[in-house]
């Protein structure tokens, strides 16, 4: 508990970045495509530009006779209960709309299924956050005491993002280039900073838990905050210019890290917030871990998740081991992969939207798997008897720069029949630019340009289909219906 404290009466971690999406597969997947140009700390700084109320760094709340930056004592912790779970009771104002409720308990969701926090609505407990539209979006250091406004506006506060760095705030982390690492890694260009604003900027001494710094925070401050000229940067990366500060998602892989360290939270979970990327498992490495969860958000269209390796020591009903999927990041979500082990390669699979959930049950240290995954902009697992699929489109020209996957997917015992028609993509040698690409296990078939009918007998249960369009040319695509049958 010593560091613990240590942690706590001196700040946190801290950063201000970017912008975000919002709630559930549905939602996150397309309303959310707003796109400002800003970061997340930015939209910040323009949604509390209203606001009458005094805030130091652009969005932290100030109780009197408190110094809202440094929590003395555990106090500015919420408790941990018994169970190891560190419960955050919350009120939403109902001048929220059902609506604008379920995007605020997206994004707490996404917190909750990677640390032990858990956000729960209150029930009589004395501390707790009172979540309401005020002006701007803002919230007090840790627990306060009693009930603590954190203030989500409805015009500009209710993004994926924001919200969650108003939740960091409220558990207990400061922005994150205050922290007393932060020289080694950003350059302030305090001429560019406004008088007035320079203390925004000041650092702090902070314990900083042995986890990287960050520029991906949800906590980090954008390149202009603050600035006195728009065009010239407040903050800058050391070493590489280029570097992004800030982004636009949400928590980062390593804000999550940092929530589990302050928390002490004995949880295995893994954010994988790219466009792409891997992640594997040897449980010979880690053979106390019985549980384990990956995210997948990508930032933008759907998963396409694939196993490379699959090895999970087979058991009755799984009970061993297991790894499940899901299309979206909770257990409640739909199930794209059922409880599965043994050492059959799973089938690929495409989500609905940008969250998949990947959940490791295991007892033992039979479990080695790989997969990759990444965004694709259509396609789907088709699971459902009979069905159709098309380019994106179609019958209209399909876009440029698209990829598509979808997945057939019989009941075993069953054979697939495809049927291709009209088929119109651009044609080249070896259809090296837009193709159209059929996968029976072993099977390949590619093609492009113009086809009168394309039909297709799968010999396995499952069929993979690809489209791939280049940068130019488009045309009409394609349409494609499917039945599944049993093997007579
Ligand atoms: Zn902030």
């Amino acid at each position: 508990m010593g560091l613990f404290l240590l942690i706590f009466t001196s700040t946190f971690l801290g950063v201000c970045a970017a912008t975000l999406q919002q709630n559930p597969q549905e939602r996150f997947s397309g309303s959310d495509r707003r796109d400002t140009g800003n970061d997340i700390f930015s939209d910040i700084l323009s949604s509390n530009q209203g606001s009458s109320r005094f805030m130091l760094q652009g969005d932290i709340a100030v109780k009197r006779n408190r110094n809202a930056l440094v929590c003395r004592g555990k106090s500015c912790l919420w408790p941990k209960s018994g169970d190891g779970l560190v419960r955050v009771p919350y009120t939403l104002s109902n001048n929220y709309t059902s609506e604008e409720k379920e995007i605020i308990q997206a994004a707490m969701e996404e917190v909750t299924v990677l640390t032990c926090i858990r956000f729960i609505p209150r029930h009589g407990e004395p501390d707790y956050l009172r979540i309401q539209p005020h002006a701007g979006c803002w919230s007090y250091i840790g627990r306060v005491g009693g009930a603590q406004d954190l203030s989500l506006m409805k015009t500009g506060c209710l993004h994926w993002g924001i919200i969650q760095h108003e939740l960091l705030h409220a558990l207990g982390f400061q922005h994150e280039q205050c922290r007393s690492d932060r020289d080694k890694y950003i350059r302030i260009n305090w001429g560019n900073i406004n008088q007035d604003k320079e203390r925004n900027f000041y650092k702090m001494s902070t314990q900083n838990l042995g986890v990287p710094y960050d520029y991906l925070s949800v906590l980090h401050y954008g390149k202009f905050a603050f600035a006195n000229d728009a065009g010239k940067p407040t903050l800058e990366p050391t070493g590489d210019p280029q570097a992004v500060i800030g982004q636009r998602v949400g928590l980062s892989s390593v804000d999550v890290v940092k929530i589990n360290k302050l928390f002490q939270c004995n949880v295995c979970s893994y954010l994988l917030p790219d466009a792409r990327g891997t992640f594997s498992w040897e449980s010979k490495q880690r053979p106390n871990i019985s549980t384990c969860v990956w995210l997948i958000r990508v930032p933008e269209d759907k998963v396409f998740l694939q196993f490379e390796s699959f090895s999970v020591q087979s058991s009755p009903a799984c009970a061993q081991g297991s790894v499940t999927v899901y299309d979206g990041m909770s257990t409640k979500s739909p199930i794209l992969l059922q409880k599965t082990c043994g050492n059959v390669r799973p089938l690929g699979q495409v989500a609905s939207g940008k969250l998949v959930r990947i959940e490791l049950a295991s007892r033992g240290t039979g479990i080695n798997f790989k997969a990759i995954y990444n965004s694709i902009q259509c396609g789907r697992t088709l699971t459902r008897t009979t069905g159709n699929f098309s380019t994106p489109g179609f019958p209209g020209k399909y876009p440029n720069s698209a990829n598509c996957v979808w997945i057939l997917s019989a009941p075993a015992g069953n054979k697939i029949t495809l049927h291709v028609a009209p088929f119109s993509l651009e044609s080249s040698l070896n259809c090296s630019y837009d193709y159209f690409l059929l996968r029976d296990g072993q099977r390949q078939m590619k093609r492009c340009g113009i086809v009168r009918v394309l039909d297709f007998i799968s010999t396995t249960r499952s069929l993979v289909v690809y489209f791939h369009s280049d940068s130019s040319v488009q045309e009409n695509g394609f349409f494609a219906t499917y039945s599944f049958a049993p093997i007579s």
